[in-house]
């Protein structure tokens, strides 16, 4: 076997050892090569079942989360997905794989371009990136038939359930920022609310206003 077909196979194989079982969610992230996500010193690193540094001082997210989160949104092919926090557009990639339409927002705007550079060059025509404040969601295009929130937040950002769906789910992490945060996912009824627990995980902030690109 190449080395390449065997790293993919390691990289599958941990991700289903981490509970990502659904089939469609297991080939979109065999489509997506998660190393041109990845710049720089930690490039090598790219096939490990790890968070990695990306710029601006922000993080990919680790791919077994990564898979957890978009397995929990049951997204269907006629979806349109909201993602807050764009950061290396790692994800982005994969939910345009599995829905409709894709907008994903980060407030640094050097993330934004480059994760833009990436989808054109990869060919993904169906995700609009733009930089903003995600915690006020994207009122031009709500509803949205799932959302994503990639940095955690002290509360389901009430805009963005807002901007849901009824029938929809939102996938969010929640707790104070340093601390262990909890994945929530949240679904939205005509008739109220669910939540359910995940498990436990560590993001980088939601934060206020735009960033500063370093
Ligand atoms: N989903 C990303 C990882 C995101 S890291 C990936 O696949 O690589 C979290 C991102 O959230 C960071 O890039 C950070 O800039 C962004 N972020 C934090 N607060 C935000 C806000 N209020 N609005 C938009 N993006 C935000």
């Amino acid at each position: 076997m190449s080395e390449t077909a065997e790293r993919k196979m390691q990289f599958l194989y941990a991700l289903r050892s981490k509970g990502v079982t659904d089939n469609r969610v297991l080939s979109a992230m065999e489509a997506i090569d998660r190393g041109p996500f990845i710049r720089g010193i930690f490039a090598d690193r790219a096939y490990e079942d790890m968070p990695l540094p990306i710029a601006c001082g922000q993080t990919i997210s680790q791919p077994s989360v990564v898979g957890l989160m978009t397995q929990a949104l049951h997204i269907s092919p006629r979806d349109k997905v909201l993602e807050v926090g764009t950061g290396s557009g790692y994800q982005a990639a994969i939910l345009s794989r599995l829905a409709r339409r894709v907008y994903t927002i980060d407030r640094h705007s050097r993330l934004v371009r480059e994760a833009r550079e990436l989808f054109e060059q990869m060919g993904l025509t169906n995700i609009t990136a733009i930089t903003g404040d995600g915690s006020f969601g994207l009122a031009d295009q709500a509803p949205f038939d799932r959302i994503i929130v990639t940095a955690a937040a002290e509360d389901p950002p009430g805009t963005l359930m807002d901007q849901l769906k009824e029938g929809g789910i939102m996938v969010v992490p929640v707790g104070q920022s340093d601390a262990v945060q909890h994945l929530i996912v949240v679904r939205k009824h005509a008739m109220g609310t669910e939540y359910e627990e995940l498990r436990q995980v560590r993001f980088v902030p939601l934060l206020e206003g735009l960033g500063k690109d370093t």
